[in-house]
């Protein structure tokens, strides 16, 4: 009998559920059945199989509030961004589910014959997904994986499997085949590591931290197998003098504690030009204390626990006796992993909490003196996934934008993710783009075939 492991609730520490932990032999079973099942899929004719995405869709939005409460449990995330989240998988199929009849390729004019291009599915796609947002990053992964006609072996974080595990559930009741869309539990090390490594899977899309997505490039080099990796994150939003403070401020702590700090796009480095900076500050704090930490089963909280102890203990690292705190919100005492939304005092570009990515409700504030300077600070670091910038000058903006080592920004707004435009960073935040109009590409290999036809 295989091995198993609790899923423990970050909200008030109960065991959930107890999961099997996949070895190496597990994987290479499920693996087995999607290998199996892939010469199937893959001839559905496309109109069919965009009708099972949208089965698919329908199942997911049918079942959203029951996807919604395992993930505040879960996962500890607010019911209000559960049920988006659920909304966003639902989304992200449909959006996908029209690529099957438009995965187009070219006739290329050539002497003596004729020259075309099939877009064609790689096989087996493994999916590796981290803890902070289990549902749509899968999501992100399987719907255009499925649409380009792979089947797909989804593996979740550790922490939070549940959604995962019930998604499968959905995706059997809509009809879509056994052996096409497997969901593998188990850890990192030993299921996430044996999917990267088995010879039959053809790619893996990866969402984690940059130490471990180095990792797995590493592993798939030996088999030259492609990578999609979405990695870690250092945001900055940036303040200029000019503008809307009041706007920047009000929005400010949503970008940085939503989901309690832990996302990748999380604005967590704060610059704020310097004549502005005492101002800014005075907006701050009452923006910050409405951003209520609580119990996330309620409507009206705006972020719940961290994920685990164990993360709650590495947030607080940062805040040793050397760092000031400007201010801070309340958190519930008693069980549950709370952490309470926190300022720190205005300091240098060189502390820890600047540098490195804390992945909890922490910012950090720096003061800077011009568009090159904020510039400068904006790029420091291994990072480039996001970024805001919050400026009534035009020009101003497209400078900062064009000059900015980053994947995915915004200006006077923090959006980061809509389901049909690209998203992915640069640097060491990651390879490859997910969602929007090119990503059904990246889960297909061009095959190029010429026909003689005779002079
Ligand atoms: P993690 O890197 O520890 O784990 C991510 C996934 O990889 C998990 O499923 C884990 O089980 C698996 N894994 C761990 N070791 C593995 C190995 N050796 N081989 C194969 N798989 C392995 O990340 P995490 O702690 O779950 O998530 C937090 C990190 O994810 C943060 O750094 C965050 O910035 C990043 N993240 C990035 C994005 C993005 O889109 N850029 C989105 C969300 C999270």
């Amino acid at each position: 009998m295989s091995a198993t492991h609790d899923v423990i609730s970050p909200v008030d520490e109960t065991v959930l559920a107890t999961v099997p932990r996949a070895d190496p032999a597990a994987v290479d079973e499920v693996v087995g059945r999607a290998r199996a099942a892939f010469p199937g899929w893959r001839a559905i004719a496309p109109g069919e199989r965009a009708e099972l995405l949208r089965a698919f869709a329908r199942a997911v939005h049918d079942d959203r509030e029951r996807l919604a409460g395992i993930e505040v449990r879960n996962s500890g995330h607010t019911i209000a961004n559960a049920r988006w989240e659920a909304g966003n998988v639902r989304d992200v199929l449909h959006y996908f589910s029209a690529g099957p009849e438009r995965l187009l390729g070219a006739q290329i004019p050539v002497p003596g014959g004729v020259d075309i291009t099939f877009r064609e599915p790689i096989g087996v796609v493994g999916v590796i997904v981290p803890w902070n947002f289990p549902m749509p990053i899968a999501a992100w992964g399987f719907a255009p994986a499925l649409a380009a006609g792979n089947c797909v072996v989804l593996k979740p974080a550790e922490l939070t499997p549940l959604t995962a595990l019930r998604l499968a559930e959905v995706a059997h009741l809509a009809g879509i085949p056994e052996g096409v869309f497997q969901v593998l539990t188990g850890s990192g090390a030993e299921a996430g590591e044996a999917l990267v490594r088995h010879v039959d899977v053809g790619k893996i899309v990866f969402t984690g931290s940059t130490e471990v997505g180095r990792h797995v490039l590493g592993l798939a080099a030996h088999q030259i197998k492609p990578v999609t990796c979405e990695l870690g994150g250092k945001n900055a939003n940036i303040v200029f003098a000019d503008a809307d403070l009041a706007a920047a401020a009000a929005s400010a702590p949503g970008a940085a504690f939503d989901n309690a700090g832990q996302d990748c796009c999380a604005r967590s480095r704060l610059l704020v030009q310097r004549p502005v900076l005492d101002r800014f500050m005075e907006l701050l704090e009452p923006a910050v204390a409405a951003f209520r930490c609580g119990d996330p089963a309620d409507p009206s909280v705006s972020m719940g626990p961290l994920i685990s102890a164990a993360h709650r203990a590495g947030v607080a690292s940062y805040l040793d006796d050397t760092v000031a705190v400007a201010y801070r919100g309340e958190a519930p005492d008693g069980p549950g992993f709370w952490f309470p939304p926190t300022v720190l005092e205005p300091g240098g570009p060189t502390a820890r909490h600047w540098r490195e990515e804390i992945f909890g409700p922490v910012v950090s504030v720096v003061a800077f003196d011009d568009e090159a300077d904020a510039l400068r600070l904006a790029n420091e670091g291994p990072y480039g996934l996001s970024g805001s910038l919050w400026t009534r000058d035009l020009g101003r903006a497209f400078r900062m934008v064009r000059g900015w080592d980053s994947g995915t920004l915004s200006v006077n707004s923090h959006s980061s993710v809509r389901y049909w435009t690209p998203f992915g960073g640069v640097k060491q935040s990651g390879l490859g783009r997910e969602l929007g109009p090119d990503a059904l590409e990246a889960f297909t290999e061009v095959k190029n075939v010429f026909i003689a036809t005779g002079e």
